[in-house]
This record gives structure tokens, sequence and C-alpha cells, in this order.
């Protein structure tokens, strides 16, 4: 579960007598926080609580309901117990296109920046900062290649009409080993 904050799965079993059961699941991904775990509990226990006790699966009708009004008449505390859970998700790592700026969240550093475009305008991504939990930035190992793509992708991209990801990337990937060949010698 990566985009759902949490799934509450409701059954019986028919042996040895039929009983029912409810089974709640929840993202740590996306609920990374105290606040957002008990929120996204008390949503799925109000589903967990309309099967169990009255055997009703209404999603979120009038049952669902009458457990989340109640949860918040009980505890006027707690924030309005809702349908859907509007959390931001807070990836860890962020790949931006170098022409639009449009960003991609991910949780690991997932994406082949070398087969993988921005969806938008088919810019070439490259792989933001890294931030640690309170905000700092961590210093990345900034590879030279992907600097190099940054600053040459557009030029290349512009000189050659018609001209695919894959042949940009090989004709800076030619042009940047060359490159540093001939400084070597
Ligand atoms: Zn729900
Ligand atoms: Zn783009």
């Amino acid at each position: 579960m990566l985009r759902t904050a949490g799934l509450c799965t409701t059954n019986e079993i028919q042996q040895p007598k039929r009983e029912r059961y409810a089974k709640i699941a929840i993202s740590l991904k996306v609920c990374d926080s105290a606040d957002r775990i008990r929120d996204t509990l008390i949503h799925e226990l109000c589903h967990a609580a309309s099967w169990l006790l009255d055997g009703i699966r209404d999603s979120h009708g009038n049952s669902w309901q009458y457990y989340a009004q109640k949860c918040n008449s009980v505890h006027p505390e707690l924030p309005k117990v809702t349908r859907c859970h509007n959390f931001t998700i807070n990836y860890k790592i962020y790949y931006e296109c170098s022409l639009c700026k449009h960003r991609i969240g991910r949780y690991t550093r997932s994406l082949n920046t070398e087969r993988f475009l921005c969806a938008r305008c088919r810019g070439p991504l490259v792989l933001l900062p890294l931030f640690r939990k309170d905000g700092t930035p961590i210093v990345p190992h900034v590879r030279p290649f992907a600097k190099y793509v940054q600053e040459n992708y557009r030029a290349v991209f512009n000189a050659t009409a018609g001209i695919s990801h894959g042949d940009v990337m090989k004709r800076l990937s030619k042009d940047y080993f060359a490159c540093k060949r001939k400084k070597k010698s």
C-alpha cells in the first residue's frame, strides 16, 4: 500500500461457526505521523464497526457515517472523521523535469532517468537533492554525467528535429565520454 492511507477488509468465516471478521491495514509510508495513523485508524474502525456490529457494508453510507459521527461526539477534540484521507504524500525522493520543472515523488531511487521522461513535456528527469525529516538538505553526490545531461539535453534535442529521447541520451553519452578521454590524454 503506497498511496492508500488505510484499508479495511471485511468478510466472514463459515466454520466452525459463521463469524464476521475485519482486517485493518495502515500504510506507514502515507501515515508518517501519529496524527495520521490515529485519523486513518478511526476511519477504518468505522468500517469495521459497521460490519462487525451491524453486518452492514455500505462503504461510506449511513452506517459508516453513524459511527464516524459517534467518534466525533464522544471525542469532540478529534478532527472531523472524513470519508477520504486527504493526506499529501511526503515522498523522500523527488525527480524534476529539466525543461518544465514538473516534479515526481518516489519513496526510493527507483526511477531510471535514462529511460523515463517527463510525462508532461517529454523532458529529461533529474534527481533532486534529498532532505532529512527535519527539512535540512542532504548534499547529494552529483554524478557528473547527470549534470552534463542537464546542461546539454535541450541543445542536442533542439538540434535534430524529431530525435528520440534514447538517441539524445546516446549522443550525450558519446560526447561526454569522448570529452573525458580527451581531457585525460
Ligand atoms: Zn473508507
Ligand atoms: Zn517536463
